[in-house]
């Protein structure tokens, strides 16, 4: 699993930060998605899978 992120679309929710905090943050300025873990482990690919469902701005990409 790789993870991309459209920082353009997001729009700074936080719910991918609450659902795999390994994996991604916000930027301190602006709350737009960090990815501090772009093939996140194996323990954090469901959290990861449902941080896609959920993001409102459709920003996350799992390839
Ligand atoms: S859930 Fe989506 S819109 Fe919200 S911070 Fe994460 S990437 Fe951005």
């Amino acid at each position: 699993m790789k993870i991309s992120v459209d920082t353009e679309s997001c729009v700074s929710s936080g719910q991918c930060v609450l659902l795999a905090p390994e994996t991604f943050d916000q930027n301190e300025e602006d709350g737009k998605v960090v990815v501090l873990a772009p093939e996140p482990p194996e323990g954090e690919r469901e959290a990861v899978r449902q941080a896609e469902l959920t993001c409102p701005a459709a920003a996350i990409r799992l390839t």
